[in-house]
């Protein structure tokens, strides 16, 4: 009996990177370790071109997820978060770079980063936070143009189950439930 030959698997149906754009072709591993690399705020139609300026002048906060309004930067909730409770913390002001940053909005974002930390470690008890900033797309910035903080909760396991399900992400809190736990915390800091 002739071996039938095995037919090439046909390719695998891409699925809807839009809300990556800019990314370079990221893959499900490099996005474990990176995954900043992809999230975005918002893949709605924006009022201006930036998704951040967007969000701090947007009218309602739970509409827009801002967890917590400082004097010269701002929290909000990643809509496409890596992990519950996933924040990004960016100045009002539209600015590209730390240098461009002015010195308030950077002591503040470094003091909104520090509660982030807290609030994240009372209320979702993980056993690490990566926190970072892609300055520039060819760094994996999503907004390149405005820069944002990350400050995400990890768990040991996180990565290892996102490798067995590749492209899946498990979300189990609805947003508005993070929002609420995580808005609650910064009023009362
Ligand atoms: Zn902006």
């Amino acid at each position: 009996m002739a071996l039938r030959r095995r037919q090439p698997a046909p390719p695998r149906p891409r699925t809807d990177r839009s809300r990556f754009a800019g990314n370079a072709e990221p893959e499900s591993m490099d996005r474990l370790w990176t995954p900043w690399r992809f999230t975005y705020v918002s893949r709605a139609e924006p009022q201006s071109p930036c998704i951040f300026c967007d969000k701090a002048a947007a009218a309602s906060d739970a509409e827009s997820f801002v967890v917590y309004r400082g004097r010269h930067s701002f929290v909000l909730l990643n809509i496409f978060p890596y992990n519950n409770g996933h924040m990004m913390i960016a100045p009002y002001e539209h600015a590209a770079t730390l240098g461009e940053t002015s010195r308030d909005a950077l002591q503040e974002i470094i003091e909104l980063t520090r509660l982030a930390e807290k609030h994240l470690l009372a209320i979702y008890k993980p056993l690490g936070i990566n926190i970072g900033m892609n300055i520039g797309e060819c760094a994996g910035a999503g907004v390149a143009g405005h820069i944002h903080m990350h400050v995400l909760p990890r768990w040991p396991g996180d990565a290892g189950f996102m490798t067995t399900v590749s492209e899946t992400r498990v979300i189990p809190e609805d947003l508005r439930v993070s929002w609420e736990k995580l808005r609650a915390a910064f009023q009362g800091s």
